[in-house]
């Protein structure tokens, strides 16, 4: 089995978190909360701390400085790999990562619905096991405080199609939990709520790569094994 251990919207309070244990940590962006460098690089060393032998990372809407000045951001980032409409394989797994989502307000990685965003979701790989995208498709961990769906129909689509494995994102903080369809299990990882607080724990799965990647939630215990960690890291 492997584990994997999903965080996201994180917004500068990492600290605040107790990471259970796990072979892969995945965070599906929003690591600031207006995109400042010194935040990234606090962010960097908090990951640097965590014992997870392998750290995925994307941006969200809030990391401009990966938007706008990539080629200073993502260098900063060197205890994770960091992808941007791209892709990894570790532990034979294949994960790909996005940072866009519908556009939403005047915040980073904006894309129109339909054509334009699409042109994004295109690039996803079809035999991509875990897909790590900032914002929900529709229909799943996407409904809002105001009781929209905010999700990406385009994205949900492409979710059909291929069928990952899991599928992380966060972005719609109010929307965290897991839900499925017959070949995808989703979660939304947001580990801040609605009022930026960080009281969501991160959710872990174990991934089985002998049955064809069949993917289990673990409930029990998070929370001491977080403790665990934690106090080896004192
Ligand atoms: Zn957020």
């Amino acid at each position: 089995m492997i584990t994997i251990v999903a965080i996201s919207d994180t917004h500068t309070q990492h600290q605040a978190l107790e990471v259970p244990e796990g072979d892969i940590l995945v965070h599906a962006g929003d690591l600031t909360n207006m995109g400042e460098l010194k935040d990234v690089a606090a962010f960097n060393a908090w990951l640097g701390s965590l014992p997870h032998p392998h750290k995925i990372v994307i941006a969200g809407n809030h990391d401009f400085c990966f938007e706008r000045s990539r080629e200073v951001s993502e260098p900063m980032l060197t205890n994770c790999t960091y992808l941007h409409d791209s892709a990894a394989t570790v532990m034979g797994i294949r994960f790909w990562g996005s940072p866009w989502q519908p556009w939403f307000y005047n915040w980073a990685f904006n894309l129109q619905r339909g054509e334009e965003i699409r042109r994004k979701w295109d690039l996803i790989p079809d035999d991509t096991d875990v897909l790590i995208t900032h914002g929900p498709p529709h229909g799943h961990g996407d409904q809002t405080d105001g009781g929209e769906l905010a999700g990406c129909k385009d994205l949900l689509e492409v979710v059909e199609r291929i069928r990952p494995r899991l599928h992380v994102f966060g972005h719609i903080h109010e929307g965290y939990g897991v839900s499925s369809n017959d070949h995808t299990t989703l979660v939304n990882a947001s580990n801040c709520d609605f009022h930026y607080r960080p009281v969501n724990p991160p959710v872990v799965f174990e991934y089985d790569p002998r049955r064809a990647g069949r993917v289990i939630r673990r409930r029990s215990s998070d929370q001491q094994m977080g403790r665990l960690t934690r106090e080896r890291q004192k």
